[in-house]
């Protein structure tokens, strides 16, 4: 049967509201033709040497280097994102494709195992087979860099079913590998539906999936992997604490707190979502923090100096304007913006709520938006206490002038990643991944290159 459906596949650029391309979405026969491809694709890539693939990996990131511009402009007009961010996504991007390509290889290299007994013994990491990725809008090319790359470099091929609103770097990212040597049919850009990514995650044909994304839609793949007994790395949403101790430089500490918060427009799993100040220091931080929230460059996501340009789209501003409405009707106090801006765009103003209570949805639910909650703890323990609670676990933030003292607090915190006196980052070699309601697994680093490779034991006796 084919499924004759309205494309859900569209550019509207947010900065204007202007749709700018639609494109169609696979019929059923188009997707078991492309799954088919990839499956007969694999069976040759497989027998490539890591060496061969490293070397595509390594061409990957010049054209990423020399098409950085074009593809930086794309996802400026696609999503929003201000273009010197957007360039800095690409130069990540180009960073990840050369770590794997110089770090790759020797890194599947057979790894002995000192034995109990007599003989030998080592591991193989040896690749999978055809994999699935679906990727959130909000990095269009480094959340896709970050699961493609050490996956191609194991020797699966991938599959990837991108953001409905990012198909045009989808499309570029497709072009760019082939391009750079990545047979067709060993990385295939779907532009599917969701029924379909659920058939695909039962399908045996498939070896794995990973998902970027929202917690909803990771609790309805990983549903469908666990039925269908299929490895899943899911990495989902977040609502990092960003906790500043009393001996913390206070000015230091703002300025993290508005990068934290606003860099991606507030759309960023690892946003500084929760900003914890301890009482002793709470007032002095206030007044900073609020002075730069105030000054952030704000409008044209294509003026170079715009730290915060529109949301992605105008349901998106919906979703952050309820999340606020409500945590005011509940008592939350607005002490900078609050709004949707007015005229064109999906702007939404840079906002500071504090007094927000645990009835409010936005104590406990992700606002992916420029909207800084910020609490004040009575000492370090509370602060403590106050980041754990939280469903999420993704990333943190510790400000102290003792980094051993932003370590031990950072021992505490329950997330998969901990930054002293900085905002998370992301860089190639640094494993990125959470814990909770965040997900579970990990992308980038020799981590990375674990989660969709078969190791596999071989002992001679
Ligand atoms: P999303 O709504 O969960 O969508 C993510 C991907 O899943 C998109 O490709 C989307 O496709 C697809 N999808 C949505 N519903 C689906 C369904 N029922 N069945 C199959 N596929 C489905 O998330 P988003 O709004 O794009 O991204 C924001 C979220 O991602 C936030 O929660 C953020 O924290 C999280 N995130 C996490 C990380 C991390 O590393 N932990 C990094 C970045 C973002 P369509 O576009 O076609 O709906």
């Amino acid at each position: 049967m084919t499924l004759i459906t309205m494309s859900r596949y569209r550019t509207t650029n947010p900065a204007t509201g202007e749709l700018l391309q639609t494109f169609p979405t696979l019929t059923d026969e188009e997707l078991e033709q492309r799954v088919r491809a990839a499956v007969e694709a694999y069976r040759s890539w497989r027998t490539t040497t890591p060496e061969e693939r490293a070397a595509i990996l390594a061409r990957a990131a010049e054209l990423y280097e020399e098409r950085a511009e074009h593809l930086a402009q794309t996802i400026t007009r696609e999503m929003g994102k201000p273009i010197t961010a957007a360039r800095g996504e690409i130069k990540t991007v180009t960073g990840i494709f050369q770590y794997y390509a110089t770090e790759g290889p020797a890194a599947l290299l057979p790894e002995p195992i000192e034995v109990r007994g007599t003989g030998s013994a080592y591991i193989r990491r040896e690749p999978l087979g055809v994999l699935l990725g679906v990727m959130p809008w909000n990095f269009p090319h480094y959340q896709v860099a970050r699961f493609v790359a050490p996956s191609l470099l194991v020797g699966n091929a991938v599959m990837l079913k991108h953001a409905s609103n990012c198909a045009a770097s989808a499309l570029e990212i497709e072009q760019l590998l082939h391009d750079a040597g990545v047979p067709e049919g060993v990385y295939t850009n779907l532009f599917a539906d969701h029924q379909h990514v659920e058939a695909l995650v039962a399908d045996d044909r498939i070896q794995g999936v990973s998902l970027t994304g929202s917690d909803a839609v990771g609790a309805r793949i990983g549903r469908v992997a666990g039925e269908n007994v299929k490895k899943a790395v899911l990495e989902l949403g977040g609502s990092d604490p960003f906790v500043v101790l009393d001996d913390a430089d206070v000015e230091k500490a703002a300025a993290g707190a508005v990068q934290g918060r606003l860099v991606n427009g507030g759309q960023t799993c690892t946003s500084s979502k929760r900003i914890i100040v301890v009482d002793a220091i709470y007032d002095r931080f206030m007044e900073h923090f609020l002075e730069k929230m105030g000054a952030v460059a704000f409008g044209d996501p294509l003026h170079e100096d715009t730290l915060v340009g529109p949301l992605s789209s105008a349901s998106a501003v919906e979703e952050v304007d309820e999340l606020v409405r409500d945590a005011v009707d509940k008592g939350a106090e607005v002490l900078l913006g609050g709004k949707p801006r007015a005229g064109e765009g999906a702007y939404y103003e840079p906002t500071v709520l504090t007094g927000v209570g645990r009835e409010a949805r936005a104590f406990s639910e992700e606002i992916f938006g420029p909207v800084a909650v910020v609490y004040r703890a009575g000492d370090e323990q509370q602060a403590i206490d106050m980041a754990n609670d939280s469903p999420y676990g993704l990333s943190s933030s510790v400000y102290s002038e003792d980094p051993n003292h932003a370590q031990r607090v950072g021992a505490e915190l329950e997330t998969g990643m901990v930054w002293v006196n900085s905002t998370s980052k992301s860089s190639a070699e640094l494993p990125f991944g959470g814990v909770k309601k965040s997900g579970f697994g990990r992308e980038l680093g020799r981590l990375g290159l674990e989660e969709f490779a078969n190791r596999k034991l071989i002992r001679i006796p």
